[in-house]
C-alpha cells in the first residue's frame, strides 16, 4: 500500500502490544471475538490514513464483494452474516474493541473496562490494558502527517462514506 508505511509500521506495533496485553490477562478461551459477536460494531469515523487504507483494500477485492449497508445502524462495513467485510483493513479503533483498555476515571485513578463475553482475567495487581490515549496521538500525529504531503484535510470520515454507493470511495480525497 504506496503512502501507508508508517500507519502499517503502526498497527503492526498495535497488534505487538494487543498480543502482550492478551498474554497477561487472557483465560485460555478468550483470544479474538466470539464467532458472530458483532455488538462493537456500530457506525464509527475514521482518519483520511485509515480511509485511504479501508478504500485501498476495497479496490484490490472489488468493491462488489465488499457490499455494505450503509443505511443499517450498524457499521456500514458489516455483513448481514456479522462478517466485517474489510477485516483485514479494519480500522484502529476496531482492532482495540473487546481488549482491556485503560482510562483515567474522574478522580484521576486507572480504570479498566473489558469486554465481558471474552473472560479476560481480572487484574491482580497494576491494571494491565491499552492506552487509548497514547496510541492515538501516535496515530493523529501520522495521519498529520499523511494528509500534509497530500495538501488534504485531516479530518474525521465516516466510515459508512466509505461506500462507493455514497460517492465519497474513489474521491482523491481519500488518497
Ligand atoms: S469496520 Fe468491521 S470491525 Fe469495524 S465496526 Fe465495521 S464491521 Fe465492525
Amino acid at each position: 500500500m504506496p503512502g501507508l508505511r508508517k500507519y502499517r509500521v503502526f498497527l503492526h506495533d498495535v497488534r505487538i502490544e494487543l498480543d502482550r496485553i492478551e498474554r497477561l490477562t487472557a483465560s485460555g478461551s478468550s483470544r479474538g471475538c466470539l464467532p458472530g459477536c458483532a455488538d462493537c460494531c456500530s457506525p464509527i469515523t475514521v482518519l483520511p490514513v485509515e480511509a485511504y487504507a479501508v478504500v485501498t483494500h476495497a479496490e484490490s477485492e472489488g468493491w462488489g464483494r465488499i457490499g455494505g449497508t450503509p443505511n443499517s445502524d450498524a457499521c456500514a462495513f458489516l455483513s448481514e452474516e456479522h462478517v466485517c467485510a474489510i477485516y483485514q483493513a479494519r480500522p484502529f479503533l476496531c482492532r482495540t474493541r473487546g481488549y482491556p483498555i485503560l482510562h483515567l476515571n474522574g478522580d484521576g485513578e486507572w480504570e479498566r473496562d473489558a469486554c465481558k463475553k471474552r473472560g479476560f482475567v481480572p487484574d491482580a495487581g497494576e491494571p494491565v490494558g491499552l492506552s487509548l490515549e497514547t496510541w492515538n496521538a501516535r496515530l493523529f500525529r501520522l495521519n498529520e502527517e499523511f494528509c500534509a504531503k497530500r495538501g488534504i484535510s485531516p479530518g474525521r470520515i465516516r466510515l459508512r462514506d466509505l461506500l462507493p454507493s455514497q460517492n465519497a470511495a474513489m474521491s482523491p480525497t481519500c488518497r
